[in-house]
């Protein structure tokens, strides 16, 4: 998992290994993937907003190698079915052919539109760039609020020396929380 906190407001969003693990399956790391993406789903738990599912890319998005446009009737139908179960929808990923991703002007203006056209339990929206590189410095996490946005880098985890490092932990189960 990867912690990362979301500025000074005590809170902090948690990529469980399920999600590290899809969106290191759909990386383009060959010229001839696609992009991919799909929809971030998260459990609250006290300050942890845990995200436990990042759904698959489906049978109707149309996705290119520089392009990924989903099928939004296939993304309501995610919405409702994974509330039932508690998870709340966050935001979304998808995929870039780069290294170190960052957002395109498209992305940005997808976020706002999202923003505006949604009625959330956050006081922002999720986005999460998956780059060719390894996580996390291959992931791009970004929070998108109607006044700003911010990029979420990853906290540093302490050993037992008091040595901080950032650090992938692949073994943990998925509501473990640091
Ligand atoms: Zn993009």
């Amino acid at each position: 998992m990867i912690a990362y906190p979301i500025g000074t407001s005590g809170q902090t969003l948690i990529l469980t290994q399920p999600v590290l693990g899809r969106f290191s399956k759909y990386r383009q790391r060959r010229w001839w993937q696609r992009e991919a993406g799909g929809q971030l789903f998260a459990r609250f738990e006290g300050d942890h907003i845990v995200v436990a599912e990042a759904t698959p890319p489906g049978h109707h998005d149309i996705r290119s190698r520089f392009g990924f446009r989903p099928d939004r009737r296939r993304e309501q139908t995610e919405i409702l079915e994974r509330h039932a179960c508690g998870l709340h929808f966050i935001g979304d990923w998808h995929t870039h052919p780069e290294a170190a991703p960052h957002p395109s002007a498209m992305d940005t203006e997808r976020m706002h539109d999202l923003l505006t056209r949604s009625k959330h339990q956050l006081n922002g929206f999720v986005m999460v760039i998956v780059g060719t590189g390894d996580a996390p410095e291959g992931l791009y996490v970004a929070l998108f609020s109607r006044a700003s946005s911010i990029r979420l880098n990853p906290a540093p985890i302490r050993d037992a020396q008091g040595k901080s490092s950032i650090q992938v932990r692949p073994n943990m189960g998925d509501s473990a929380i640091i």
